[in-house]
């Protein structure tokens, strides 16, 4: 499995490719923006980190690129504290995560590994994900075999959240998928549905699969994770 990284602070840069090789991965090491792109679009990559503030071409164009050429290609941003727009931008964008500045090798290989396993399991008319299994043709919904009863809408939204397992969505990603149409940028409704499916999914054995990441969006998560 290779890894592209796209970082032009050597000092991180090495840091990051250190740390994975050690891993087993393979990695390539992109400095600038242009050299980033070209390898993305032509390299057999499994996965890109990719830093935001590039010299030549900026970490966004590049994710343009990556989204237009390679929809499916993981990438992972790389944004500093603080820069929240950035983050919600990347996301927006089609960033798969992001990670924060400055951050661990563990955080890193924890956000590799949770976007470099198998797609989920899914059949024709259906998504499953660890104990949710969701099925469109009956619009039926089973948590931990037990029927969870959905309206229209909360099940439009867990099957969107299904279809993104460990990603971190941005509010203006789901309500663009959800609601499609202009949001008010200021409206509370997403919050209230994810309110109602986390009533309806909780169970004794911990806390609902949704979770919220602060001042970005919600995470679906898988459990085993
Ligand atoms: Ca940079």
């Amino acid at each position: 499995m290779r890894i592209l990284v796209v970082e032009d602070e050597r000092a991180i840069a090495d840091f990051v490719e250190r740390g994975l090789k050690a891993e087993g991965y393979a990695v390539t090491c992109a400095h600038d923006g242009e050299t980033a792109e070209i390898e993305a679009l032509t390299g057999d990559f499994g996965l890109v980190v990719l830093d935001l503030l590039l010299p030549k071409k900026s970490g966004l164009q590049v994710l343009d690129s990556i989204r237009q050429q390679k929809p499916d290609l993981p990438v992972i941003v790389l944004t500093a504290r603080g820069e929240i727009e950035h983050k919600v931008e990347g996301l927006d964008r089609g960033a798969t995560d992001y990670v924060v500045k400055p951050f661990s090798l563990e955080e890193l290989l924890a956000r590799i590994r949770a976007h470099l396993r198998r797609p989920q399991q899914r059949s024709a008319g259906g998504l499953e994900v660890g104990d949710l299994k969701l099925d469109f043709r009956t619009r039926r919904v089973e948590y931990s075999g037990a029927e969870v009863r959905l309206t229209a809408l909360e099940f439009e939204l867990l099957a969107y959240l299904m279809r993104h397992p460990n990603q971190v969505l941005s509010r203006g990603q789901i309500l663009n998928a959800v609601w499609s149409y202009d949001y008010d940028p200021g409206t509370n409704v997403l919050e209230v549905y994810v309110g109602y499916l986390r009533r309806k999914l909780s169970s004794d054995d911990g806390p609902p699969p949704i979770e919220t990441v602060r001042s970005v969006g919600y995470r679906l998560v898988a459990p085993g994770d």
